[in-house]
């Protein structure tokens, strides 16, 4: 396959990342109960609208159509996504699995990016290069946001999780002891000591 076929596949994986995500966000947004990661994710999708665009001005630079790919790695990210949404989980802590599925779907398109822009910098197609830096730019910024607005809703979950954990010690105490490792009221406690370096 030549270099061009390449970059060509490279880019309509993207398109079709991107058109997932168009989808994708607005239920995020609807999804959470931060109104600063609320705000976050909507202006977001305007941003992936216009990514979608610039992708389109590629692909006639190019002479050739956008569509025939399908993103399975956005498809993943965006079950998982979905999957946080339909969480039992309330609140700070909701919002905090929101966020990481997010900054996921930034760190997954910063990748295919960055990946893109090399392969057309290889090819010399400047003015790809630069329309695809404008992009790139915007996923790095959206992912900076999203951890900034994470950092309040750590603090809430945190303290949130310090009254809950006094409620259940006090209740039942052995109850605590014996729950298994992993999500629920054992989560973050090491099962095994380990030994000290
Ligand atoms: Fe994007
Ligand atoms: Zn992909
Ligand atoms: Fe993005």
């Amino acid at each position: 396959m030549s270099l061009e076929n390449v970059l060509i596949d490279e880019l309509r994986d993207l398109y079709s990342a991107e058109n997932q995500l168009v989808k994708a966000l607005p239920k995020m947004a609807k999804g959470t109960s931060s109104p600063e990661l609320k705000e976050l994710i909507t202006d977001h999708l305007e941003q992936t609208r216009g990514q979608v665009d610039r992708l389109k001005q590629i692909f006639e630079q190019l002479g050739k159509r956008p569509s025939g790919e399908l993103c399975k790695g956005m498809e993943g990210l965006v079950k998982e996504g979905q999957e946080q949404l339909e969480s039992d989980e309330e609140g700070a802590a909701k919002d905090i699995c929101i966020a990481g599925a997010a900054l996921r779907v930034e760190h997954y398109e910063i990748a295919g990016y960055t990946a893109a822009i090399a392969i057309a910098r290889a090819l010399g197609k400047d003015e790809i290069v630069t329309l695809l830096e404008e992009t790139l730019q915007e996923e790095e910024e959206a992912g900076q946001k999203v951890l900034e607005q994470t950092e309040p809703l750590l603090e809430e979950a945190s303290s949130d999780g310090e009254e809950e954990e006094d409620d259940v010690e006090s209740e039942d105490e052995e109850t605590v002891a014996a729950a298994p490792a992993g999500r629920g009221a054992g989560a973050g406690k090491q099962p095994t000591k380990r030994a000290s370096r």
